[in-house]
């Protein structure tokens, strides 16, 4: 089906990519809680925003709800990597749920920045995408003080009750230069704005879209796989086209790509968000590989060590059990 008789056709694929050590330690989470109580595991919410991961957890028994409400009392629940409003803990409690909580400690540490600022009466301007379930989560740390700014067209309509008083925190998975642009518009309005004591935006974000960088402008075509939900995810798309790639497309899998896409390109950029198992990157290679896309180059920008142990809950009764 590729006519032209072009010269070399090759892959850049992009490293680091995929699973970030949040995302590695809540999908464990589920696999050893159904192992250590057995089915049925609930987990509210989807562990990580990615279908395929999903889909593979329901097979071994997990079951996901939207809202604890739908856990039958005293059974198990486990909260998502992207973290919950305390008013969750509290609805669990009253069902009397057991709940292991997946989420990231790096979402975490946000949660604690703003219950510090809220409790010293800041103002706190939380960067980041309406309706995000992590967003949520942040913001019912603190719902009085904590105030929305998604982008920088919300800029100049924050309002705060002390302009002296400001501090701006964000969501985990954003572009980095789009909210290093929206702090700066902040800081404008706000001159006395505080930065967090330390990068929200978590070190696997930053470092696929460093890396994603780094093969864009050699790509006439990035792709990028991730679920249409997973923020981290279209992050790369945008951060690929900033960076130069003529085209970028985010797909669950090989079977959402297009062949139309391929036509004329003879520089492929690879990558996957932090929610996205290797195994669907593999497909894509298979695919492209079929399609004249044998020649696969790696491309690393960072090397990546972080880990994180598995939730409290799930330590302990790993542990007694041994
Ligand atoms: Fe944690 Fe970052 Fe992974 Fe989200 S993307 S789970 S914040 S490490």
């Amino acid at each position: 089906h590729m006519t032209a008789a072009t010269t070399s056709r090759r892959v850049l694929l992009a490293a680091p990519r995929g699973y970030c050590a949040g995302v590695d330690r809540a999908v464990i989470a589920v696999e050893k809680a159904l192992e250590q109580y057995g089915a049925p595991i609930y987990v509210r919410k989807e562990i990580v925003h990615n279908k395929y991961v999903v889909r593979t957890l329901e097979k071994k028994g997990a079951v996901f709800v939207d809202e604890t409400e739908e856990v039958p009392e005293g059974n198990i629940v486990i909260f998502s990597a992207h973290g919950v409003a305390p008013v969750v803990h509290e609805e669990a409690a009253e069902r009397r749920l057991a709940s292991i909580d997946a989420t990231c400690p790096l979402v975490t540490k946000v949660h604690k920045e703003a219950v510090r600022f809220a409790n010293e009466d800041y103002d706190i301007l939380l960067i980041g995408h309406e309706g995000h379930e992590e967003v949520v989560g942040t913001m019912g740390e603190a719902p009085e003080r904590i105030h929305l700014v998604d982008g920088p067209d919300d800029v100049a309509s924050v309002k705060v009750r002390d302009e002296s008083k400001v501090v701006w925190l964000s969501q985990t998975t954003l572009s980095v230069d789009e909210t290093m642009a929206t702090v700066g518009q902040l800081k404008d309005r706000f001159p006395a704005l505080v930065s967090p004591p330390s990068d929200d935006i978590c070190y696997a974000t930053q470092n696929r879209q460093v890396a994603v960088k780094q093969i864009a402008a050699e790509s006439e075509l990035v792709i990028v796989v991730g679920s249409k939900n997973s923020s981290n995810s279209k992050r790369l798309v945008d951060v690929a086209l900033d960076a130069g790639a003529r085209a970028s497309h985010l797909v669950d899998g090989a079977d959402e790509i297009a062949e139309a896409w391929l036509e004329g390109v003879s520089t492929i950029g690879l990558t996957s968000g932090a929610s996205v198992p290797e195994i669907l990157v593999e497909g894509v290679l298979e695919w492209l590989a079929e399609r004249g896309f044998a020649d696969v180059e790696v491309v690393r920008s960072v090397e990546e060590s972080i880990q994180f142990s598995l939730p409290k809950e799930l330590r302990r009764d790993l542990r007694t059990e041994a």
